[in-house]
């Protein structure tokens, strides 16, 4: 069955959003506005619960979920890619690995993909 697509106002989403990465939850007509991010199917096909509601067997508990997430408001792409792009820089400060004096982007990327490389293939030899 198709996911009805939910009106991206209604539900805090950004505009450019496809509207459905919404909980799934319902409580007398009232819906989650949490995202949905999780769910028991493999498949891929749903139903997606938020974190608090996945696994709720509580109704009360569901519907106090629900009232605290109406003022929820989903973030934008931009403001994803900004917090990704923050976490990444405050990482790459945390461990040593920022850019040189006079050294190119391009020359640190290369860098920060070596370093990348040698670290996940050190993970990979532990694992095996
Ligand atoms: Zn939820």
């Amino acid at each position: 069955m198709a996911r009805k697509k939910l009106d991206p106002q209604e539900f805090n989403l950004p505009s450019q959003s496809v509207g459905y990465s919404v909980c799934e939850w319902e409580t007398d007509g009232h819906r989650c506005r949490y995202p949905g991010s999780m769910s028991t199917n493999m498949g891929g096909t749903g139903p997606w619960y938020c974190r608090l509601h996945y696994g709720c067997k509580d109704p009360i508990f569901g519907a106090q979920i629900i009232q605290a997430s109406m003022d929820y408001k989903h973030p934008t792409p931009e403001e994803i890619d900004a917090e990704a792009r923050r976490k990444s820089t405050e990482y790459c400060q945390k461990i040593g690995m920022t850019r040189r004096e006079n050294e190119s982007p391009e020359a640190y990327a290369i860098r920060r993909k070596q370093w990348l490389k040698e670290k996940f293939s050190t993970a990979l030899k532990v694992a095996a």
